[in-house]
């Protein structure tokens, strides 16, 4: 009979816990409910009590780490809460979503247990024993696996479960104390981009993908690169969307071409650049390159912008693909967005 923990931290408000974290609860109820397992869940935070009520209606065993330490994510101080609670609900399945935070430590607290770690876990079956799916090869092959060591850690890709919500309500929670190691790292605060500035934004519902169409010769002969930024950066802003770009666009900065400033290789999509999961897609500029498209695996409605009627993308790669010139759509989707905004 499997015990199944599902590992979730807090946000940076400090009493609500992450998307993610919501999600893994998600992914532990039903894995729970289909073995007729224990189903236990632990929190970091630096005071437990707002994010335990929000899993009250889980009826779940609810242990938590709590304290000014596990205030900020640090290896040291994150390894011993993670392990502690390990312990202390004798888990051997533990779910865990593959936040930054909890990532860089599962691996760790896997070994510190004997245990094992499989990571980017999108999908959980079984119910006999447990079955966890996960891609290799930038989403090209699709493996289930399954394992006899315990515990046994999954750690969960973002977007891939139904976010856990419930009413809240006073809950039960177990404090868990920790040994802390002597702590050599101090954090001192985060720096971290202004939000105008930050363009990946994975809980959006639309990625907008810029391609490096947009910085090249248009039909009078002349590059437009700050008219394209412009543009991009008008439409992000009063869309929210979050901006892929292709990899032909970042690479060009390294090769002295018009490039994009706002861009970065963070931003591309494909076969060497990320695989998101936003409800809708647009393209523009960009041609459809297999390599690219590739990264598009599970966007659900595809859309394209491409001078060309013969680009990749109306191979079957979209939905829908409008042959018209991006500059003169982009322009005028934003003027309706704003008109539609005052
Ligand atoms: C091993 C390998 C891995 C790779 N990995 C990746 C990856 O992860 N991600 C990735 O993106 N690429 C990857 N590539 C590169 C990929 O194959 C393509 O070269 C690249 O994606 C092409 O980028 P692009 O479509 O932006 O540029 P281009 O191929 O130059 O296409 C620009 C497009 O813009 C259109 N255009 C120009 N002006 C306008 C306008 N005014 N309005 C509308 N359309 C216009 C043109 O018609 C053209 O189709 C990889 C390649 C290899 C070999």
């Amino acid at each position: 009979m499997e015990t199944i923990l599902v590992l979730t931290h807090a946000d940076e408000t400090g009493s609500a816990l992450t998307k993610a974290s919501l999600e893994a609860v998600t992914a532990g109820k039903e894995l729970a409910a289909r073995l007729n397992a224990s189903l236990a869940i632990g929190i970091v935070a630096i005071d437990a009590t707002a994010a335990a009520s929000a899993l009250a209606s889980t009826v779940a065993r609810l242990l938590a780490v709590s304290g000014e330490p596990f205030a900020q994510p640090r290896y040291s101080t994150d390894a011993a809460a993670l392990e502690a609670l390990c312990r202390a609900a004798e888990a051997s399945i533990v779910l865990a979503p593959a936040s930054a935070r909890f990532a860089r430590v599962a691996a760790g607290v896997a070994h510190r247990l004997g245990g094992f770690v499989d990571t980017h876990i999108t999908a959980i079956g079984g119910t006999d024993g447990v079955e966890a799916t996960r891609w290799f090869y930038r989403q090209r092959v699709e493996a289930v696996l399954s394992r006899d060591g315990r515990p046994w850690f999954l750690l969960l890709d973002a977007g891939t479960h139904a976010a856990f919500a419930g009413p809240p309500a006073p809950a039960q929670v177990e404090q868990v104390a920790v040994e802390l190691p002597a702590l050599r790292t101090t954090v001192t605060g985060l720096r971290a981009p202004s939000q105008g500035t930050q363009t990946i934004r994975p809980d959006a519902k639309l990625l907008f993908v810029a391609g490096a169409g947009w910085t090249k010769k248009q039909s009078d002969g002349q590059v437009h690169a700050a008219e394209a930024g412009d543009l991009i950066l008008g439409f992000l802003r009063t869309t929210g969307a979050s901006l892929g770009s292709s990899k032909s666009l970042v690479d060009q900065g390294g090769e002295g071409q018009p490039v994009l400033p706002f861009l970065t290789h963070l931003n591309q999509i494909g076969q060497t650049g990320a695989t998101p999961r936003h409800a809708r897609g647009l393209s523009t500029c960009c041609h459809g390159e297999e390599p690219h498209v590739v990264g598009w695996r599970f966007i659900a409605d595809r859309r394209a912008i491409n001078l060309d009627p013969n680009c990749g993308w109306t191979r079957g790669k979209a939905d829908v693909v409008y042959i018209a010139d991006a500059f003169q759509v982009m322009a005028k989707v934003n003027s309706l967005l704003e008109a539609k905004k005052a």
